[in-house]
Parts: structure tokens; C-alpha cells; sequence
């Protein structure tokens, strides 16, 4: 009987804040200046306020200058692209995040693609997706959730190499820049979608399974390949009786328990991890921008 690891990402997490915080006073010392990170925030979308408010905090906390720009719904995309070229411009700022989803008229790619990439701390920039994707990893800002995904895996398996990976979900955000850091790691890598065939077949394959489909438990536990590692990266609100709801990843925990070797819980698996490496990749851009060596 395999008796269940259980991840555990916030503790992770508030070991990287540590470190990003230490760091960070090392560049203070070092150049006199604190690392800025600005969120730029468009209409009101109360879970995108939560976002960004929670993200300005832990970056005070991690002593990262924390600035927010906010838009209007009614905003055109032309006075974004402005904004992002001031923010590009201003030397205070080494982090700039604009928080997604933005409302229908504006088209995402356009605003992230004007953002400069050695300031693009989200990893979505064409040239930080090409520089990830082509093993210029020393030169890439990668994608904060994948990269988290991979620390959690790095602290039980110090050597990927060789392991079958599977990846659940392609999306720009977690599944394709997951698999390319697995690639990275010379993990034989399988990125499962929506259109792929017999998908439970290809999960059992996995040494390791990164779900990220964004569906309640669609993992089921005889899917589960014994002894896996299971990172679960998604976050689903489901009903739990008497009006009240939880939230719940996309691999049916329970079931996991006694198959899977370890898995991430949900909430406090990824999560955290996601928070804490943004704050890496603001220190890791600022310190790229001066041309330090990373105090990381
Ligand atoms: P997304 O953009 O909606 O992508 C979902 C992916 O799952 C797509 O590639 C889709 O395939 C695939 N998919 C959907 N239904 C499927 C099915 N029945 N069978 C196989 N594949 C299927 O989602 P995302 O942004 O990657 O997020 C995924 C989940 O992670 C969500 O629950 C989200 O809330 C969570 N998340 C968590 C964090 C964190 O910090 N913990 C960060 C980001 C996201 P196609 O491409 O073929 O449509």
C-alpha cells in the first residue's frame, strides 16, 4: 500500500518569499533602490481586485515597491498600449504585470506583446515564450505558475531526466510553458487537450501528471499510474451542501490517496507557489536590468 506524500506548497512558498525577501535587501544595499512591480488592473472584475491586491501585499511584504495603475472598462486598447509604454519607460518600474482577463475589445496578446519582455514578469511576451521554448532559459522570464509547478517537483526529484511527463491542459498560461520546462528537465513530455484520444490511457503513463484542465476531480483515481507524483493546478468552486461552496483541484484527491506517490492539495498546493515565484521574477528583472549577477 502507497502511503500518499502530501505537497505542501504554501510552506514552499513562504521559503522562496524568504529567500525573494533576503535577496531583495541585498539590492537594496547594492544599488539603493527597491524592485517595483505595477498591476495594471482594467474595470472592475471583483476576483481580478482580489488578484492584484493580494499580490501588491505579498510584494511589500517581500520589501518589492508595489505600484497599481487602473483603467476603466470603457478604456480604449489604445490608452492601455500608452500606459504600458510609460510604465515601460519609467525606471522605478522593473515588473509589469497587466492582469487578464481584460475586457472583450482589447485583444491580450497585443497588450502583453507591447510590454517590455525584460519587464514582462508574467513570461507571456512572444520573446520570453521563444526564449523558454528554445533553452534560453538564463534569458527567459518564465510563467510564474508553471515555474512554482516545477520548484514543488524539483524539491522531491532532484533529477527529472528521463521521467514520462504528462501534461494535462495546453493553455499559454500553465500547460504549454509546463511542458516546455519538463522539456527542459529532459522529462519525456505528453500534452493532453481537449481534442486528444483515450485520455486516461496516455495519464497512466505518467511518472509525473501536471492537471491543469480546469474541470472538478476530471482525474479520476484509477487513471493514476501508482506512485506518481501529481501536481494539481486547478481551482474549482463546487457546491458543498446548505448554500455553501469549496473549492477543488482537477484530480479527485481522495481517490488519489494510496495511488498517487505524492500530490499537491487544493487549496495550498500551487496556489502560493504562484505568488511567491512573481515576486521572484520581479527581483530577477530588476537585477537583469542593471546587468547584476541574479542575488537570487
Ligand atoms: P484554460 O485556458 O481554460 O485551459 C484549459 C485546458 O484544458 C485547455 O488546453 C483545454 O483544451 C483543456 N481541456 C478542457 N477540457 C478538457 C477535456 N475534457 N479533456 C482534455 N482537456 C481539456 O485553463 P488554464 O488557464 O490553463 O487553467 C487551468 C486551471 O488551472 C483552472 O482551474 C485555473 O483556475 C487554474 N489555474 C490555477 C493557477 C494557480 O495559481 N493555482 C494559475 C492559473 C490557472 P483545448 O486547448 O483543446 O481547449
Amino acid at each position: 500500500m502507497i502511503v500518499t506524500q502530501r505537497i505542501d506548497g504554501k510552506v514552499r512558498a513562504e521559503r522562496l518569499v524568504a529567500d525573494v525577501a533576503a535577496a531583495t535587501s541585498k539590492f537594496k544595499a547594492e544599488t539603493g533602490a527597491a524592485p517595483g512591480l505595477c498591476a495594471v488592473l482594467v474595470g472592475d472584475n471583483p476576483a481580478s481586485q482580489i488578484y492584484v491586491r493580494n499580490k501588491g501585499r505579498a510584494a511589500v511584504a517581500a520589501g518589492i515597491e508595489s505600484f497599481q495603475e487602473t483603467l476603466p472598462a470603457t478604456a480604449s486598447e489604445a490608452e492601455l498600449l500608452r500606459l504600458v509604454a510609460e510604465l515601460n519607460a519609467d525606471e522605478r518600474v522593473d515588473g509589469i504585470l497587466v492582469q487578464l482577463p481584460l475586457p472583450k475589445h482589447m485583444e491580450p496578446q497585443r497588450v502583453i506583446d507591447a510590454i517590455d519582455p525584460k519587464k514582462d514578469v508574467d513570461g507571456f511576451h512572444v520573446q520570453n515564450v521563444g526564449a523558454l521554448w528554445s533553452g534560453g532559459l538564463d534569458r527567459a522570464l518564465v510563467p510564474c505558475t508553471p515555474y512554482g509547478c516545477l520548484l514543488l517537483l524539483r524539491d522531491l526529484m532532484p533529477d527529472l531526466a528521463g521521467m514520462e511527463a504528462v501534461v494535462l491542459g495546453r493553455s499559454n498560461i500553465v500547460g504549454k510553458p509546463m511542458a516546455a520546462l519538463l522539456l527542459a528537465e529532459n522529462c519525456t513530455v505528453t500534452l493532453v487537450h481537449s481534442r486528444s484520444r483515450s485520455i486516461p490511457d496516455l495519464l497512466r503513463r505518467a511518472d509525473i501528471l501536471v492537471a491543469a484542465v480546469g474541470r472538478a476531480e476530471f482525474v479520476r483515481g484509477d487513471w493514476i499510474k501508482p506512485g506518481a507524483v501529481i501536481i494539481d493546478v486547478g481551482i474549482n468552486r463546487v457546491a458543498a451542501g446548505e448554500g455553501k461552496s469549496k473549492l477543488v483541484g482537477d484530480v479527485a484527491f481522495a481517490e488519489a490517496q494510496g495511488i498517487a506517490g505524492a500530490i499537491t492539495p487544493v487549496p495550498g498546493g500551487v496556489g502560493p507557489m504562484t505568488i511567491a515565484c512573481l515576486l521572484r521574477n520581479t527581483l530577477l528583472a530588476a537585477c537583469r536590468r542593471r546587468r547584476m549577477e541574479s542575488v537570487l
